[in-house]
């Protein structure tokens, strides 16, 4: 755990000296992205930016919304990508350089990462998240954090929560059951807290179950800072405060950006009033203070950044971004040599990030036809056509013509696709998953005429592919950063192999998503009908195919799994179990894979994924090389979050583990059984079933005698007697008094209910 309040007493005694404005006054930034300082006490102000994927330092003049100006930075592979290398120690350095190129630039805290789950493709910002997935998610975010941390800079885990779409990001509300918000949307910023403890998490703009994110206390103190512990201060997304004071009791101690004195005089009003406790501002100035000081104790003066350096780490982090999602023939990897016809306007104009306020200046862009060429060989011929306007959605004709004749006489075409900026960015939805019709219409034209076509996509969320048929490779190369060029070459020309994996299922079709129906809402409301059913825990559990399934990606060589191991064969569900799994490269080339593991549970009481994530690791494999993959579990990941106790709830029973490549291609798999430790004591009603107090082997006796009793019992042949239990199996206790001829009465019902919750408190387990 960080020692955040080192100087937890000397700040207590600086705020005691503090009015009660001035402690009003430190709860809102200074300006659009500056603490409050208070130059008599001593007390700093620190600087807070942008952004997940690179330093968006805006030059002093600029506001917020001035997204263009800022100084240059490393862009690095935005989230989408990264969450696609599965690679925790790769987006720890990550977090590492961007940690240092904020400790340059004197910038405190990072703005990020952003862990919302991506609950529909059609997100704009899904670039800018990691997973539809919590574990892989809360992972990959942990481990941002760890990174930027380490460098003595803080980061703040946004947008706590439930902010899933752009549209009405400001006022919608997110109707979110509470084992969905629990298992799906809050368990992604779990995981990262709890791991990272990152000095910030920044509150989102919209409501969740009709409180306003930025004044919802059940969100920001009984469960961020009382359940998990969180140390640092909540910050507001900019301009995310409706109500101030109402926003410091919930527990969001920075408003920014400033609000030119209105939130400090609100506060002042409401202490004055009686309405806000003093402790409270107190608290949060302390929270405020352990930050602030922390930051100025950690800087680092000195640090140069070495922007090439940088630029070479971008590059392999982008390699492992991107995601091989078809080869067929083995079109990948590419000779080196012959003629390679390079066709597509984004092989000039890459498409490498986001828009809006994680938008950064980059130190450099590689430009993808010029890296493809120096990786080509030098007895390739490398031509270039444009194949398509990127600001325009029909076909020209001249354009085509000329990239299909270029295609036709080369030996090879690699086609640069994707979505152009307008398509997807900070503030709005996408309508739907198409690329512009002229890039979709080129890809088919030039398949007809040259078989073999690589398709490379930049992205940030997943496109339907009509046209799948016309390529035989596709490499997903998301939006992979200012190094991205470079990545490409290394992959298609096999100098790197792919290991990349999706963090998000592809649908078929847009209607294929489980959010379909309901997303964005009516209104301000948008209800997330499809509940825990996010993603993958949909489409399989549907049985419905998916374009390319979550976990899915290709390599150039082969990998075998066996001798899947587990420590205990039965756990009780406050143990933990380790699980083993061999990988060996039985390929020619060295490459990584990432090893997935999946729990389900094979029966229960409750509705469940068919099966979800709890575990991954990526291994480098030379060929014939073999490693031990280990995994640790614990109740976790076997749990579900029941609503009526308000807790993590294991069942007893068995459960599978399942080890895969994806998950959709299961390739080993043990049954292993949980023990619950939790008492849940059954209190019986009248309207009790039959089948819930069977549960108990004593309710289960007295069943069987009831059932027996019963006047038509008599002389049943047996598979009768088998359709009259399954007919009763949910009839309520209550019921029989109906049914059983007037055998069963009113006072024998009390008497049974008695004894049965007199046995059950005698300390039965469920
Ligand atoms: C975004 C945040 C960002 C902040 C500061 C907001 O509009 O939602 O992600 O950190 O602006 O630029």
């Amino acid at each position: 755990m960080l020692q955040l309040t080192a100087q937890v007493r000397d700040i207590k005694a600086l705020i005691a000296q503090m009015t009660l404005e001035e402690k009003a006054s430190m709860c809102s930034g200074s300006d659009t992205w500056h603490t409050r300082g208070i130059e008599r006490l001593g007390i700093p102000s620190v600087m807070v930016t942008d952004g997940p994927h690179g330093l968006r330092k805006q030059r002093a003049s600029a506001d917020h919304l001035g997204l263009f100006d800022s100084v240059p930075a490393t862009c690095f592979p935005s989230a989408a990508g990264v969450a696609s290398s599965w690679n925790r120690e790769l987006i720890r350095r990550m977090g590492e350089a961007l940690g240092r190129e904020c400790q340059a630039e004197e910038v405190a805290v990072l703005l990020g990462p952003g862990a919302n789950i991506k609950r529909s493709p059609l997100c704009g910002r899904n670039f800018e998240y990691f997973s539809e997935d919590p574990y892989l998610s809360g992972e990959m975010a942990a481990h941002h954090i760890l990174g930027v941390q380490s460098q003595g800079v803080g980061s703040s885990l946004k947008h706590f929560a439930a902010n899933n779409q752009e549209h009405r990001r400001m006022t919608s509300d997110s109707i979110v059951d509470e084992r969905t918000l629990r298992e799906i949307y809050l368990a992604s910023f779990e995981g990262a807290v709890k791991k990272a403890q990152p000095w910030t998490v920044m509150c989102a703009y919209n409501k969740v179950n009709g409180e306003f994110a930025s004044e919802n206390k059940e969100l920001l103190t009984d469960i961020l800072k009382e359940e998990w512990g969180h140390e640092g201060f909540v910050v507001s997304d900019w301009g995310a405060v409706n109500e101030r004071a109402k926003g410091l009791a919930a527990g969001l101690e920075l408003e920014m950006p400033a609000s030119h004195g209105e939130g400090q005089q609100q506060i002042v009003e409401a202490v004055r009033g009686g309405e806000l406790d003093e402790a409270k501002l107190d608290e949060a100035v302390e929270r405020l203070l352990n930050i602030v000081f922390r930051a100025v104790e950690e800087r680092r003066p000195d640090t140069v950044v070495d922007p090439e350096e940088h630029h070479r780490l971008a590059r392999e982090i982008a390699r492992e971004s991107m995601v091989l999602l078809k080869n067929e023939d083995d079109i990948l990897p590419l000779a080196k040599g012959g003629k390679i016809a390079v066709i597509g306007a984004m092989a000039k104009e890459p498409r490498y990030q986001g828009s809006g306020s994680s938008q950064i200046r980059p130190t450099r862009l590689e430009d993808i036809s010029e890296e493809l060429a120096k990786s080509a060989g030098d007895t390739a011929t490398l031509l270039y056509a444009k194949g398509y306007e990127l600001n325009a959605e029909e076909p020209k004709e001249e354009l085509m013509a000329e990239a299909i004749q270029l295609a036709k006489a080369s030996d090879v075409a690699v086609l640069l696709a994707g979505l152009p900026s307008r398509y997807e960015s900070e503030g709005f939805d996408r309508k739907h998953l198409r690329m512009p019709a002229n890039q979709a219409a080129l890809i088919e034209a030039i398949g007809k005429e040259q078989p073999n076509l690589v398709v490379v996509l930049s992205n940030g969320a997943p496109i339907e592919m009509p046209w799948l048929d016309s390529a035989k490779g596709v490499l997903e190369a998301y939006l992979g950063g200012q190094a991205l060029g470079g990545a490409i070459a290394d992959l298609l020309f096999g100098d790197a192999n792919p290991s990349g994996r999706l963090a998000e299922t592809f649908p078929v079709q847009l209607s294929d998503n489980p959010s379909y129906l309901f997303f964005p809402g009516e209104g301000d409301k948008v209800e997330y009908r499809e509940g825990i059913f996010v993603g993958y825990r949909y489409y399989d559990k549907k049985n419905i195919k998916p374009l390319f399934p979550f976990g899915h990606g290709l390599s150039y060589t082969d990998f075998a799994y066996s001798e899947l191991a587990v420590d205990k064969e039965t756990m009780m569900d406050n143990e933990t179990m380790h699980i083993s799994v061999k990988v060996t490269n039985t390929g020619q080339r060295a490459g990584m894979e990432v090893v997935q593991l999946y729990v389900r549970d094979k029966e229960s009481t409750v509705i469940r994924p068919d099966k979800e994530l709890k575990g991954f690791d990526k291994v480098k494999l030379e060929p014939g090389e073999s490693k031990v993959v280990t995994f640790e579990l614990d109740k976790r990941s076997f749990a579900y979050y029941d609503e009526q106790l308000r807790e993590w709830i294991v069942e007893t029973g068995e459960f599978e583990l399942l080890i895969g490549r994806s998950s959709q291609d299961i390739l080993l798999s043990e049954t292993v059984t949980v023990q619950s430790t939790t008492a849940r004591r059954m209190v019986y009603h009248r309207n009790s079933t039959l089948s819930e107090i069977s549960q108990s082997p004593s309710g289960q006796k007295f069943v069987n005698q009831l059932i027996a009793n019963l006047p038509f019992s008599a002389g049943l042949a047996d598979e009768h007697a088998a359709m009259l239990r399954a007919f009763m199996e949910h009839m309520p206790l209550r019921g029989l008094l109906s049914f059983s001829g007037g055998k069963f009465t009113e006072a024998g019902l009390q008497a049974i209910l008695t004894q049965l919750n007199a046995q059950d408190q005698e300390g039965q387990e469920r």
